[in-house]
């Protein structure tokens, strides 16, 4: 039996969390958003934080901040109406789930702990005024936490304009376009190839191309007849848990994935659907372009980094921005470079979560923030049934003044076990973020 059967993960998702649509509650403010965006709106009367941002950090600190002091106001301010997972978004390419198994309303957290959950998108900030600018008006907060995950380079390839999106569907923020790229697979006729390109790191979830690439591969070899799969690396090999990847690969997908490293993607054809690069030019019945990215544009409007930057520089203690007092910067959108050697990844973005709600409600209570930990552990399937995994610990580094890894590696092999705990691991990080 596979470790991810549809009705085990449907039953078991149900407990966890409502899934989108099926819940009462809306937990939506009602805002009339025809505003102005100069207006402020649900003045403030006590202690308020505000998170933008309805992803894997942003859900999980505004949850942590109500649960560290119930009497703290938390707005959490989300464009989109529903939070769509992107971890087990590859297992819906695949087929092993479907899109409305990964979705969830924002229900629970308004009705647990009584988070506001405003839907709208923030377009500025007045960081002068305390002030987060939505299109729905003006929000005072004492403090802000932003997590708004990535941005797509487009600016890189040429020939690309919006329409290209979906004869070239990205699938790495989930939702329409996880349905996309699963529908061109499905559409895909017996001997049409499949491309795929890989950005150069870093990127959001360094192993996620990989494990889609052996998701792909296994959707190909028993559903298309002589269609290949062929991944465009711009890095020179496999960027995360490469020696498992490769092991995966000469077992089971030998004859399906051709890997073409140091590729680099520069521009595509939309009317002839051709992808241009460096090694020259490629075109599939299906392809999947994963493009180069950046922190959220939210945090440049907001005025935490230049134009010529691509993450966020934090403090690592709180994560407080560096550019900014009183607002704190999570998940994705965080430089490396001035947290520790920490993946863009939901996992960390969860523990990212905590950390800066533990920060906001001590300074909020006039106490000391906590020295932060961290944990991830990232699983990857390999097939419908046997996954691998890396994980790590991390705390502050007293002499380094960053975030460190104290101790993590790869799994030993790939297993069903291992395929069996990722499913464990999603149920149990939605419900904690979500319910
Ligand atoms: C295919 C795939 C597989 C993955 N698998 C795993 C895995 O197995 N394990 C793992 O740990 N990680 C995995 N990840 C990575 C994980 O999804 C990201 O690291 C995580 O989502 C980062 O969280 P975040 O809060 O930074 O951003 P997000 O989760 O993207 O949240 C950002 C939110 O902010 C909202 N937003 C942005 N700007 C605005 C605005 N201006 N106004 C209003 N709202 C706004 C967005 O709509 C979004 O909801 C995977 C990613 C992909 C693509």
């Amino acid at each position: 039996m596979s470790g991810i059967s549809r009705r085990n993960f449907v039953k078991a998702s149900a407990v966890v969390v409502a899934a989108a649509g099926v819940s009462g509650c809306t937990g939506s403010l009602g805002l009339n958003l025809n505003k102005q965006q100069d207006q402020v709106i649900l003045p403030k009367s006590g202690k308020r934080v505000v998170v933008l941002g309805g992803g894997w950090g942003g859900t999980t600190a505004a949850k942590y901040v109500k649960l560290g002091d119930p009497s703290i106001e938390v707005i959490l301010v989300e464009r989109l109406e529903n939070f769509v997972s992107c971890p087990a978004s590859n297992w819906v390419i695949a087929g092993f789930k479907s899109l409305q198994e990964i979705t969830f309303t924002y229900d629970a957290l308004a009705k647990n702990y009584g988070i506001k959950i405003l839907k709208t998108e923030a377009t500025g900030l007045d960081p002068a005024a305390k002030q987060l600018i939505t299109a729905a008006g003006r929000i005072e907060y004492d403090k802000l936490i932003v997590s708004p995950g990535v941005e797509f380079m487009y600016d890189k390839i040429e020939g690309w304009s919006k329409s290209a999106e979906d004869i070239f569907p990205h699938a790495y923020k989930a939702g329409r376009q996880t349905a996309i790229l699963r529908e061109q697979l499905v559409n895909l006729k017996n001997g049409e190839n499949v491309i795929m390109t890989v950005p150069a790191a870093p990127y959001r979830c360094p192993p996620g191309p990989y494990e889609r690439a052996c998701l792909i591969a296994f959707y190909l070899k028993n559903n298309k007849k002589g269609s290949k799969l062929i991944v465009l690396d711009a890095n020179d090999d496999i960027a995360s848990k490469g020696k498992l990847f490769h092991a995966a690969w000469d077992d089971y997908y030998k004859d399906i994935i051709e890997y073409v490293p140091e590729t680099v993607v520069k521009g595509v054809d939309v009317k002839s659907r051709v992808i241009k690069t460096d090694k020259g030019d490629f075109k599939g019945g299906a392809a999947n372009i994963i493009p180069n990215m950046k922190a959220g544009s939210f945090a440049y409007k907001a005025g935490l980094l230049p134009e010529s930057e691509r993450w966020v520089r934090v403090n690592s203690f709180t994560l407080e921005s560096q550019a900014l007092k009183n607002v704190f910067v999570l998940g994705d959108s965080t430089h490396a470079g001035t947290v520790g050697p920490v993946p863009k990844s939901g996992f960390v973005a969860n523990s990212m979560g905590k950390v800066a709600a533990a920060a906001v409600v001590n300074e909020l209570n006039g106490k000391e923030p906590l020295k932060p930990n961290l944990v991830n552990t990232c699983y990857s399937l390999v097939n419908d049934k046997e996954a691998i995994f890396i994980s790590g610990v991390y705390d502050y580094d007293e002499n380094t003044k960053m975030i460190t890894s104290r101790g993590g590696g790869l799994s030993p092999e790939r297993s069903e076990l291992y395929g069996k705990h990722a499913v464990d691991w999603t149920l149990s990080i939605w419900s904690d973020m979500l319910s």
